[in-house]
């Protein structure tokens, strides 16, 4: 079997969305699935709306997403010479023609048809007229008048166009610039892509992109149309509906896994399971299950499947993608077993790496800024002699592994005849300023000997200071 090569083709004007993260996604996943090739081109023959703001978009998207090409990137803009040279071989074998019709003549083609009801079509008056390059002409594709054509589309099934539906498309403009279906084939030619997965919104432009391929005599790759996703209320997926660009959701703290995990299954599946890890997609992924539905995006799921992801992903691969959000707290971070420790006692309750930072900024605090109605309840006098004793037991304590402290701990409850939950209160307000946090057993350790000490000394103070 050959090689596949698949191809992911964006047009750089604007950020990467959803939607478009999702077809670079099937076609990745299905090239890294089938061992083949991963081309990424840049579709910018629309020198108007193509920035480079957009390019470099596109590549900060993809690289958080993971999604890497092992060709490329191509550029259209760089690539006008083939094009020329392609649509010179079509006139050349009879398959293309130049057209000198006026835009009024076209225009007035176009009211007739709409007044009789018809589609607007050219109605074909220079295909026989052989003309020799004449100036301001345009070349025309000489489209079969009669019969079918048809799309074996691999998840729609077949498409079948009438011909008679398709007219004598443009393939390169009066100015001499290609058009999109003629880039798109010559590139995909001249490529070898052999598979095409992309949007539905394609759809139409396949027929015209076949005759292409027969013109030039030219083996047609596989097309596979996918539904587009849409928003809860049904309609296409649009910033009405939240987030559009894949980079916010970065910025919002999700995790590149968790990101396309999520969006895979807007239009994929695999029996009932919802999670999947990079490496599963990898081995999973296949066209056959790719549905003809269109995939309904819910934050709720993606936030839900976030979570699964944060508890799941090992603390130290999570450092790098957690490190920006400390960072913009004023926090910073360094590789290794504090900051590991840190993500183990906040991942199983996190739904975003933002709340993880959030919620860890505690640790990383010199003073403990404490919760103002929680002082009131729970640093009281009693609690002033529970933490000089645990104090006076935690100097001592040689180990601070999690099972060691649960045995100082014990011995409070013991000497005091307070349970767990009553020591806990006031050592969690001193040790976090918070009263909702993870384990105390489980910061002490993080936080270690020296800093949980001077956290406690520091609540003593304050609590001394009340009193007096
Ligand atoms: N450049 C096109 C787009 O961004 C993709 C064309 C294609 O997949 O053939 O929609």
């Amino acid at each position: 079997m050959d090689t596949i090569i698949t191809r992911f083709p964006p047009s750089p004007t604007g950020f990467l969305h959803v939607g478009g993260a999702r077809t670079a996604l099937f076609n990745w996943l299905y090239a890294r699935h089938m061992n083949g090739r991963f081309i990424l081109r840049i579709e910018d023959t629309d020198t108007e709306r193509s920035t480079q703001a957009s390019v470099d978009a596109i590549f900060e998207a993809l690289e958080w997403l993971g999604i890497d090409w092992d060709e490329g990137p191509y550029f259209q803009s760089k690539r006008f010479d083939i094009y020329i040279e392609y649509i010179q071989k079509l006139i050349d074998s009879g398959n293309a023609y130049y057209c000198t019709c006026s835009p009024e003549k076209l225009e007035e083609m176009r009211k007739v048809a709409m007044a009789t009801g018809k589609k607007p079509k050219y109605d074909g008056t220079c295909r026989e007229k052989g003309l020799k390059n004449p100036d301001n002409a345009v070349v025309r594709i000489k489209a079969p008048l009669i019969g079918t054509t048809v799309v074996h589309d691999v998840i729609k099934g077949d498409i079948v166009f009438q011909n008679t539906e398709l007219d004598d498309f443009v393939l390169r403009r009066s100015d001499g610039t290609p058009t999109y279906n003629l880039a798109v084939v010559i590139d995909d030619i001249t490529m070898s892509i052999n598979t095409i997965i992309r949007g539905d919104d394609h759809v139409n432009n396949t027929p015209k992109q076949i005759m292409i391929y027969n013109a030039l005599g030219a083996s047609l790759p596989s097309f596979g149309h996918v539904p587009m996703v849409l928003g809860g209320d049904r309609t296409r997926l649009s910033k009405r509906h939240g987030a559009m660009s894949v980079t916010e959701y970065r910025d919002m703290g999700y995790l590149p896994d968790a990101f396309i995990n999520y969006i895979v299954r807007l239009g994929w599946s695999y029996g009932d399971q919802e999670f999947f890890t990079r490496e599963e997609l990898i081995e999973k992924f296949s066209l056959e299950n790719i549905g003809r539905s269109a995939g309904i995006f819910d934050i709720d799921k993606l936030l839900a499947l976030n979570a699964d992801h944060i508890k799941m992903t090992q603390p130290a691969k999570m450092i790098k993608h957690l490190a920006p959000f400390l960072n913009k707290l004023g926090f910073e971070t360094q590789e290794g077993p504090f900051i590991e420790g840190v993500i183990k006692t906040l991942n199983a309750r996190s739904k975003t790496l933002k709340e993880m930072a959030e919620s860890a900024a505690f640790y990383f605090q010199d003073t403990v800024s404490y919760d103002k109605d929680a002082t009131a309840k729970f640093f009281t006098s009693d609690s002033l002699k529970l933490m000089k004793m645990l104090i006076e037991s935690l100097e001592s304590a040689q180990l601070f592994d999690e099972k060691s402290l649960e045995n100082v701990f014990m011995k409070i409850m013991e000497a005091t005849g307070l349970k767990l939950g009553k020591i806990a209160q006031p050592v969690r307000l001193a040790l976090t300023g918070k009263t909702a946090s993870p384990g105390i057993f489980e910061i002490i350790n993080v936080l270690g000997k020296e800093k949980s000490l001077d956290r406690l000394k520091q609540a003593v103070s304050f609590i001394e200071e009340k009193m007096s």
